[in-house]
C-alpha cells in the first residue's frame, strides 16, 4: 500500500480547525486524497517506500480558492480595456461585444490561459462567474490543465444581448449545463448575469433549479450603486431585500460583489446564509468605491459567508489570490482605521477554508486534513523575497509574497505545476494562438483601439 503514497514535504500550513503549522512536516497523498499530515520523520517511518517531494524549506498550503472569475471574454483582450472610461462603458463597449463574438475555440483558449495562470499562482479551485458561451469548451480547458472548476453559462432574459433569451430558453441552457458530466473536477452550477438583467420569474425559477439539483447559483449584484437605483425604481426595494422577498436567497446562493448594500441587505445575507464573493482589485480598477463602502468587512464581522475573487482580466487583471488577500487585509485595516481587527491570517482563511465554506466545498478542499482532496500549493522559500524566512510564515506569505514563489501545485493529487510551469502546456504555441485570436476578436467585435500612449 505504501508504494502508492507520495509525501510532499515542508512547513505545512494546514488551516485545519486548530490552525496547526507543522515545521519539518509532510503531507502524505494517495491517489487524489490526503491520507496523513504529520512530521516528515513520522511520515517516512509510516511510509518508508514513499517518494518525498520538494525541499525542507518549502511552505505548503491548501490550494487557493477563487470564488469569482470570468474564464472567457476578457482573457484574449486582457489589460486592454482603458482604465479611464465612464462607469459602465467598459461593459457595453467592450465586454459584451467581445463575449458576443466568442467562438468555442476562443472560450477554450481563453479558459486555458486563465486557468493555467491561476494554477501557476496557486489557485486550485476556480468558480466561473456565469458568462460562458460554450461550457463544454471551458470544461475541456479545465480538464486539459487539471484545474478544479465550477462552470455555469450565460443567463439573462433581457431584450437583446449575447445569449439572451426567454425565461424558458435561459433555463434550458442551465439544464443542459446541469446535465453535463465533466469528470470529478469540473462541476456545473446555475449562473445568471444578475444585476437588473433578470426578471423576477427568471431568478425565482433559477434559484429553485439550483435547490432542486443540490447545487448553487451565482449572479452579480451591486458592485456599484447602479443596481440599487434600478431596483428602487422597479420594485421600491433594495436589490437583496427584493430577492429575499421573492424567496430566492439561501445557502445555495453566491452573490458576486454586494459592495453597495444597506444595513437591511447585510442582515438578510447573514440571516439567509447567502455567500458573497469580494473582488477588491476589480472595484479599485473600476473606481467603484470599496475604499469608503467596505461592507464585506461588516459582513465578515457579522459572521457572514465570504470568499475572495479575482474577477476578470480587465477588472483586477492579474489572477493572483495572495495579491487579492493582501489587498483585502489592507482595506480591512485602513477603511475603519483599525489595524487590530483583521490581518494576514484572516485573509488567508478567506482564500482557503472560509472561502471553501462560503462556496460549499469545504468537505473537499480548503485545508490540509486527511480525507480531503490533495489540492496543495508549494511556495519556494529559497526565492529572494522569502530571505530570510519570518517566524510567522502566514504574515510573510500575505504581506511579503505573491504567486511568483509558487513552484509546485497539486490538484486531486496530480501535479499540475512543476518548477513554476504548468505541466503539459506549450506556452509558445499558446502565445501565438492567443495573439491571433485576440486580433480576430477585436476585429469581429469592433472594439475601439486601446492604446493611449505610443
Ligand atoms: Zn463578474
Amino acid at each position: 500500500m505504501s508504494s502508492t503514497v507520495t509525501i510532499v514535504q515542508g512547513s505545512i500550513v494546514t488551516v485545519d480547525p486548530d490552525r496547526r503549522i507543522i515545521h519539518k512536516g509532510g503531507v502524505a497523498v494517495s491517489a487524489s486524497e490526503i491520507v496523513a499530515v504529520d512530521t516528515l520523520e513520522n511520515l517516512t517511518q509510516a511510509y518508508p517506500d514513499a517518494p518525498v517531494q520538494g525541499h525542507d524549506s518549502d511552505l505548503v498550503l491548501p490550494g487557493y480558492i477563487n470564488g469569482h472569475q470570468h474564464l472567457t471574454g476578457d482573457r484574449l483582450i486582457q489589460s486592454s480595456i482603458p482604465d479611464n472610461l465612464a462607469p459602465g462603458e467598459a461593459i457595453f463597449t467592450w465586454v459584451v461585444p467581445v463575449h458576443a463574438e466568442h467562438r468555442p475555440a476562443d472560450d477554450e483558449l481563453s479558459a486555458t490561459l486563465t486557468l493555467a495562470e491561476s494554477l501557476r499562482n496557486g489557485i486550485t479551485s476556480t468558480f466561473e462567474a456565469g458568462t460562458v458561451a460554450h461550457p463544454h469548451s471551458v470544461a475541456a480547458a479545465a480538464q486539459r490543465v487539471g484545474a478544479r472548476v465550477t462552470i455555469g453559462t450565460w443567463g439573462w432574459d433581457v431584450e437583446d444581448g449575447p445569449f439572451a433569451g426567454t425565461v424558458d430558453e435561459v433555463l434550458d441552457r442551465q439544464h443542459e449545463v446541469l446535465n453535463s458530466s465533466w469528470g470529478p473536477l469540473v462541476t456545473p452550477w446555475v449562473s445568471l448575469v444578475g444585476h437588473n438583467l433578470m426578471s423576477d420569474d427568471l431568478i425565482t425559477q433559477a434559484s429553485a433549479l439550483a435547490r432542486e439539483h443540490h447545487t448553487k447559483i451565482t449572479f452579480h449584484m451591486s458592485p456599484s450603486t447602479d443596481d440599487t437605483a434600478a431596483y428602487l425604481e422597479r420594485t421600491g426595494r433594495a436589490p437583496l431585500v427584493h430577492l429575499a422577498d421573492l424567496g430566492v436567497l439561501g445557502r445555495h446562493v453566491v452573490v458576486a460583489h454586494a459592495v453597495h448594500i444597506d444595513d437591511k441587505e447585510l442582515q438578510l445575507l447573514v440571516e439567509h446564509e447567502t455567500a458573497v464573493v469580494s473582488c477588491p482589485w476589480a472595484y479599485l480598477r473600476l473606481g467603484q468605491g470599496i475604499s469608503n463602502q467596505f461592507r464585506h468587512l461588516d459582513l465578515w464581522k457579522a459572521g457572514g459567508r465570504l470568499a475572495l475573487g479575482c474577477d476578470a482580466e480587465n477588472a483586477g487583471d492579474l489572477v493572483d489570490g495572495i495579491r487579492t488577500a493582501a489587498l483585502f487585509a489592507g482595506l480591512a485595516k485602513d477603511v475603519p482605521r483599525d489595524p487590530q481587527g483583521f490581518g494576514a491570517h484572516e485573509a488567508l482563511e478567506l482564500l482557503t477554508i472560509k472561502g471553501a465554506e462560503a462556496l460549499g466545498v469545504d468537505h473537499l478542499v480548503g485545508s490540509i486534513e486527511p480525507g480531503k482532496q490533495a489540492d496543495l500549493v508549494v511556495h519556494d522559500r529559497r526565492q529572494l523575497e522569502w530571505i530570510p524566512a519570518s517566524p510567522d510564515s502566514v504574515l510573510q506569505l500575505i504581506w511579503g509574497s505573491d504567486g511568483r514563489s509558487v513552484r509546485d501545485v497539486y490538484v486531486a493529487g496530480r501535479q499540475v505545476v512543476s518548477d513554476g510551469s504548468v505541466v503539459g502546456l506549450d506556452l509558445k504555441d499558446l502565445a501565438a494562438k492567443a495573439a491571433e485570436a485576440g486580433v480576430q476578436l477585436r476585429q469581429r467585435s469592433g472594439v475601439p483601439p486601446a492604446s493611449r500612449w505610443g
